[in-house]
């Protein structure tokens, strides 16, 4: 019998992890961290629930960490197969995992120093950078669309999903005793249409059985486009005569970024002004952006065919070294600088935030998610003051939030993506939502016709056979 088990991601948006079995074999598609409340990332330290040692094979979607943080945790229990992803998201999953690590040993260290964990002063990390290193070393790179076998009896497919570079649906054929094989396909993360720098997503191929994923099931993003809404938001932090501080994901929103503060630019719709990107993963992941070519839409190719730099603002610089970060500081008058961490948890951002927050020239553009208590948070809820390296900080700036800017399409672009089907899948699963999302969504896919359900965690699904 071949069956799929939903061993997280299921009413919930993190721990991405879906085991498929058929005689004998299985593989486990997406091995993502539990992330958020306490109650889920206690998770993280369950013993897995089939051991490591008997999977077969990992098949990653993207190399987001609710997606393919928990990589480094199976290898350390036992994992020694191959785990296949896309070329793109081995290059990023190299800057994500050792990164997960060292915000894992932070939150060790930190943990016994102040003595709040029931381990202290002994608390020890989820996992550490040689763990990291260790999965990386099990990376196997797949293009789109080359069908693979990643085990006996499963063949995959990649497809672009649209959601950041490298991002992929997963289709994969299990063979079953005495039957055609089932075809299952996991949307994963699945992106915008029109965005910048990527391809819409694929059309999906055929499927018995589909995972899709949920987020804003029950959502829709802003009709405004995101470019003129950062064209407002920037010409207003000119008037002001202060810095433009966008606390931003290293990976994919701060690219984003410098391709439409580029193309702003170049229509004279905002003035050029000095951009910092002051974060050092932020500046390996541009590279990586540019080098991977099989991951650009058509407006990508054009600008680099006509010599032009998509992801190069006029006056963009680039800092490395904690002594260009500090010179940053020292900048009068307008400018724009792009850092991390996306919530200001952490990162080079925090230094920024504590230098001009206080300055009421300041603007602050929040454009990501900003989970309750993080600083990000406290700013979008109004603070008069921070807590920023042991210092309570005044908050004088002007505080903005755009929702315009998502990696997840809204509910009417997956159901856009749906409607590529040319016959309906035989069952629908709906995964990655919390459950008033996965509760529309699987509505909204019985309102075609079509068999919806809402993935229940730890429920195993027969494919037949
Ligand atoms: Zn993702």
């Amino acid at each position: 019998m071949a069956s799929i088990r939903f061993l997280g991601a299921a009413g919930t948006v993190t721990g991405s992890r879906f085991l498929v079995e058929s005689r004998g074999r299985c593989v486990l598609v997406d091995a993502g961290l539990f992330q958020g409340l306490k109650e889920l990332r206690l998770r993280n330290w369950a013993p897995f629930p089939v051991d490591p040692a008997s999977i077969d094979a990992v098949v990653l979607t993207h190399a987001h960490i609710d997606h393919a943080g928990a990589l480094p945790l199976l290898v350390r229990a036992g994992f020694r197969g191959p785990a296949f992803c896309t070329p793109a998201t081995l290059d990023l999953a190299r800057l994500l995992l050792p990164d997960s690590a060292r915000l894992q040993e932070e939150e060790a260290r930190y943990a016994n120093a102040k003595g709040y964990s029931k381990h202290a002063p002994h608390a020890l990390p989820l996992y550490g950078e040689a763990d990291a290193a260790a999965a990386i070393a099990r990376l196997v790179p797949v293009p789109y669309r080359r069908r693979v076998e990643v085990a006996p009896g499963f063949t995959l497919t990649y497809s672009r999903a649209g959601h950041i570079l490298g991002s992929a649906s997963v289709a994969l054929e299990v063979a079953r005793p005495g039957g055609a094989p089932a075809r299952l396909l996991v949307s994963g993360d699945l992106g915008r249409y029109g965005a910048p720098i990527l391809p819409d997503p694929e059309p999906p191929p055929p499927a018995d059985v589909l995972l899709v994923e949920s987020t804003y099931g029950d959502r829709s993003h802003p009709a405004e486009p995101a470019a003129d809404a950062l064209a407002r938001e920037v010409n207003a932090a000119v008037r002001r005569g202060g810095a433009l501080i966008v606390p931003a994901f290293a990976v994919g929103r701060i690219q984003e970024l410098l391709f439409l503060l580029r193309q702003l630019e170049q229509s004279h719709r905002i003035p050029t002004l000095p951009v910092f990107v002051d974060s050092p993963m932020a500046v390996d992941a541009t590279a990586i952006h540019l080098a991977h070519r099989d991951d650009h839409d058509r407006e990508m190719e054009a600008l680099l065919a006509h010599g032009i730099e998509p992801l190069r603002p006029a006056r963009l610089a680039f800092t490395r070294s904690p002594e260009q970060s500090k010179a940053v500081n020292r900048v009068q008058g307008p400018c724009v600088i792009l850092s991390a961490s996306g919530m200001a948890t952490g990162g080079r951002v925090l230094h920024h935030l504590a230098r001009r927050l206080p300055d009421e020239r300041t603007t602050v553009l929040l454009v990501g998610y900003q989970a309750a208590g993080t600083r990000g948070w406290s700013l979008q809820n109004a603070a008069r003051t921070l807590r920023i390296h042991g210092q309570d900080v005044a908050v004088r700036a002007t505080v903005v939030t755009l929702t315009n800017f998502s990696a997840h399409g809204d509910r009417g672009e997956v159901a856009r993506w749906l409607d590529g089907f040319a016959a309906a899948p035989g069952r629908v699963f709906c995964v990655h939502g919390e459950p008033p999302a996965l509760e529309a969504h699987a509505r909204a896919i019985r309102a075609r016709g079509w068999n919806g359900e809402v993935a229940r965690d730890l429920e195993a699904v027969d494919l037949g056979g």
